[in-house]
């Protein structure tokens, strides 16, 4: 028998906004150092204490909601989701049942879309902590409070690949409109799957659910997928009868296990929160809602293509980061505004790539070696666009430009301004025919062995004798006209 695999999602993504979502505590993005610093009497709960909704989370997940091709609810109202349990001090978390703020959006990945069912917006709770061999439980609120967006798509997924893909695109939608730091390991971005199979030729939804938690990464998001695929089929083709239950990632394993049997759906008895009026909004506030979205990451990409027409790879890496697809972008405005002026003569588009190439490797070098991102880059897009004219017009060589791009790093003597450090380190390159000449015939005059060698039609001999102009001008000389040099005299 043959078994088809459906998989439907829910993901948990803290907003980073100023202050809580009903109080205004500090957000602190379970950042803080010391337990219960950010509370008050609203997020632990106080009797007579009222939650006050907070605009910029609400804002935030309509953003998210329009990235996402949502219609936004013109109506809209939390209610009361009432459970028990110790990092829930209210005794109900104030979330949003039958009116969420967005409906009915897609992710389009490559040529599959995956359908989002809704987004809404909540509260997170509070942490408890069972420290090892104690008898008490501690409880820190500091979480408590802090906004959450919840999105659950439909079971239209059928593998594994494509949920760490929407994953990955989610999180990075996420962080281009600067609501989420969705960073998993840290919790700020939360999955859980349903998962469930069905014999070939069934109804696509007959299977029985299995829910998987605590997945800390994209990584295991895709592993406990596969392990589930696998744990189930062979349930099946023993012929037993799968049940409907949560189980939890355990990275250590590397394996799901058990962790709740449902045996019927919970009863959250919700409620209309009665503390906070519902929402009204028109259509002149969604467009002015709509107007404030940046590009998004997947219309980056194709006007990159389009306008700069560099390889995919490298578009894909250039727009994984808004802020380095920004830095990117400035550098090209200074380039063009260079090349429009004559003041540079290399051509616009291969100062471009080069630009592309300097950014993807060096920089990027240098970023993860100090643990730093784009945004902490010491050099300005007008200091790095000057680099790359100087390079493309080949006043400093390749090994000289390294150099170079290593000092306006490290931001030498509090200069970034590469024309200085050339100077101020005497790199600019040997054009001068009349230097190099003598440079050239010096080596050749020293290395008599390696002339008869070359003559003699050993071509290496002359890589070498190239290798010796170079040390004798200090990897100065610009390396075409030595190069034509030794060819003339060597004939
Ligand atoms: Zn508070």
């Amino acid at each position: 028998m043959k078994y088809n695999v459906t998989i439907g999602m829910e993901v948990h993504a803290e907003l980073k906004t100023s202050s809580k979502m009903f109080c205004a505590c500090k957000n602190g993005l379970g950042m803080e150092t010391e337990p219960n610093v950010n509370i008050c009497p609203v997020c632990t709960a106080q009797p007579g204490s009222l939650p006050v909704p907070n605009e910029e989370a609400i804002r935030a997940v309509q953003r998210v909601g329009l990235a996402l091709g949502c219609n936004l609810r013109l109506r809209s109202k939390f209610d009361r989701k009432n459970y028990f349990y110790p990092d829930l001090p209210k005794g109900y978390q104030i979330s949003q049942f039958d009116q969420p703020f967005c409906e009915n959006g897609t992710m389009v990945i490559g040529d599959k879309s995956f359908r989002i069912t809704r987004i809404h917006l909540e509260e997170d709770t509070g942490k408890s902590m069972h420290p090892a061999g104690a008898e008490y439980t501690l409880v820190d609120y500091n979480r408590a409070g802090v906004p959450l967006m919840e999105l659950v798509t439909e079971p239209d997924f059928t593998n594994s690949r494509d949920v760490g893909m929407f994953c990955q695109q989610l999180r990075q939608t996420l962080r281009y409109l600067g609501v989420s730091n969705a960073d998993m390991e840290k919790g700020q971005m939360r999955c859980e799957v349903n998962i469930s199979l069905y014999p070939e030729g069934a109804d696509r939804l007959s299977g029985t659910k299995v829910e998987v938690k605590n997945i800390n990464s994209f990584r295991s998001v895709e592993r406990a997928i596969e392990y589930e695929i696998v744990r189930q089929t062979e349930a099946l083709e023993r012929g037993e009868q799968l049940v409907q239950e949560t189980r939890g990632w355990d990275e250590n394993k590397n394996a799901t296990v058990s962790q709740r049997k449902k045996e019927s759906a919970h009863d959250y008895r919700y409620f209309p929160e009665p503390d906070i009026p519902p929402f009204e909004f028109d259509e002149a506030y969604v467009e002015e809602l709509r107007r404030s979205l940046p590009e998004l990451p997947d219309a980056k990409r194709r006007r990159f293509l389009a306008e700069f027409g560099l390889p995919e790879k490298d578009i894909l890496t250039l727009t994984e980061e808004r802020a380095f697809s920004e830095y990117f972008e400035a550098v090209v405005s200074e380039l063009t505004e260079k090349s429009q002026s004559k003041e540079m003569t290399a051509p616009l588009d291969k100062t471009i790539r080069l630009s592309v190439n300097y950014m993807l490797t060096e920089l990027r070098k240098h970023l993860t070696e100090n643990s730093q991102t784009i945004t902490d880059l010491p050099i300005k897009p007008e200091n790095y666009a000057e680099f790359i004219a100087i390079v493309a017009d080949g006043e400093i060589n390749s090994s000289a430009a390294q150099t170079v791009l290593g000092e306006m790093y490290r931001g030498g003597d509090g200069d970034t301004d590469p024309s200085h450090i050339i100077e101020r380190l005497n790199l600019g390159q040997v054009n001068d025919t009349e230097a190099l000449e003598k440079a050239v015939d010096a080596v050749l005059e020293r290395n008599e062995q390696s002339v008869a060698d070359f003559r003699s039609g050993k071509q290496n001999a002359l890589q070498y004798l190239m290798g010796q102009v170079m040390a004798e001008t200090k990897g100065k000389a610009n390396p075409k006209m030595v190069m034509e040099l030794l060819r003339k005299k060597l004939v």
